[in-house]
């Protein structure tokens, strides 16, 4: 079947929804858009788009992309209930999800998702949808999902998506803020920060590496010092913020890494693997 015949609408053309209405129209999808300003359909109405006056008059598979849960509830009470399947792309929490499932279920179809991506990456291997919500829904629209990005199906309940992209969204913000903290340290030392981007590159990797093994000691509750205690990790933070101190960069983040690690020491994890710092965020 060649799915992109489906006609999709996608509501909200920001930077994402715009893109994600441009990659629908790239694929061959008639693609109806509609925004709340409604110029900034101009450009996607002269590639082809159909442009919708209102929500109400969406056809096809309903992509919504907005600012925040605000006016994803605004898009969905101008929608109407037509019986539609709604993909909300907007970043929302679980409970909104589960309210907007409630909502559209009613009458038509619900998936809540995340993108991983950037706006220029959209519809190319570099982006990803993680989706959630009944996996019959998901099956009929995945081809269309996938002019997007790979899709990955991570429950029934609308609310799983969103609890995904969180988790991910403070690994991201932690490893950025963990490269923009030593770049200014680099800095401060006079080294540029691209200098840094080899090692940095293959930090990230290994840790990638470590993931699998840590989620199953997470899992399972038990944390073997099979490369390196949460003490010898003391040592090299205890280093980090001393040497900032010295060069006049500020600690917050460094100092808050130091004193978590601290706390788990003291709570006898001193002699544990680093996972066992995950009891500090509240896992027992
Ligand atoms: P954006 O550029 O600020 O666009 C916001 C969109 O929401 C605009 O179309 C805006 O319409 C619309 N909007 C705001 N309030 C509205 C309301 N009350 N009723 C109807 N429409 C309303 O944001 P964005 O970057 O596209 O982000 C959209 C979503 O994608 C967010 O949840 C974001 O987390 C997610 N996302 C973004 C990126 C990224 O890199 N940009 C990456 C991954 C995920 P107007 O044009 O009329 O203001």
């Amino acid at each position: 079947m060649n799915t992109a015949t489906n006609p999709v609408t996608v509501l909200g053309l920001g930077q994402m929804g715009h893109a994600l209405a441009a990659a629908f129209l790239r694929a061959g999808h008639p693609t109806t858009v509609w925004n709340r300003t409604l110029a900034k359909a101009d450009d996607l109405v002269a590639q082809g788009a159909t442009l919708a006056a209102t929500p109400a008059d969406a056809t096809g598979l309903v992509v919504i992309c907005v600012s925040d849960h605000h006016a994803v509830r605004s898009v969905l009470d101008a929608l109407g209930d037509a019986g539609r399947a709604v993909v909300n792309l907007t970043s929302v929490t679980p409970t909104h999800a589960r309210e907007f499932a409630t909502k559209v279920n009613q009458r038509g179809a619900y998936l809540d998702g995340g993108i991983l991506a950037v706006p220029d990456a959209v519809g190319t291997a570099d982006a990803a949808l993680v989706l959630s919500g009944p996996r019959a829904v998901y099956d009929e629209h995945e081809a269309t999902l996938a002019t997007l990005g790979a899709g990955l199906h991570v429950g029934d309940d609308p609310g799983l998506s969103a609890t995904h992209e969180q988790a991910g969204l403070l690994l991201m913000w932690s490893m950025l803020n963990g490269f923009l903290n030593g770049a200014a340290i680099l800095g401060a030392s006079g080294v540029p920060a691209a200098a840094s981007v080899p090692f940095a590159k293959m930090m990230i990797d290994s840790v990638a590496d470590w993931l699998p093994r840590y989620a199953d000691q997470i899992d399972r509750g038990t944390y073997p010092a099979d490369d390196g205690t949460i003490d010898t990790h003391l040592v090299s933070m205890a280093n980090v913020v001393e040497e900032s101190e010295a060069l006049g960069v500020p600690t917050e983040l460094s100092g808050l890494i130091k004193a978590l690690a601290e706390r788990a020491s003291a709570a006898g994890h001193g002699g544990s693997g680093y996972p066992a710092l995950v009891e500090q965020f509240g896992k027992s």
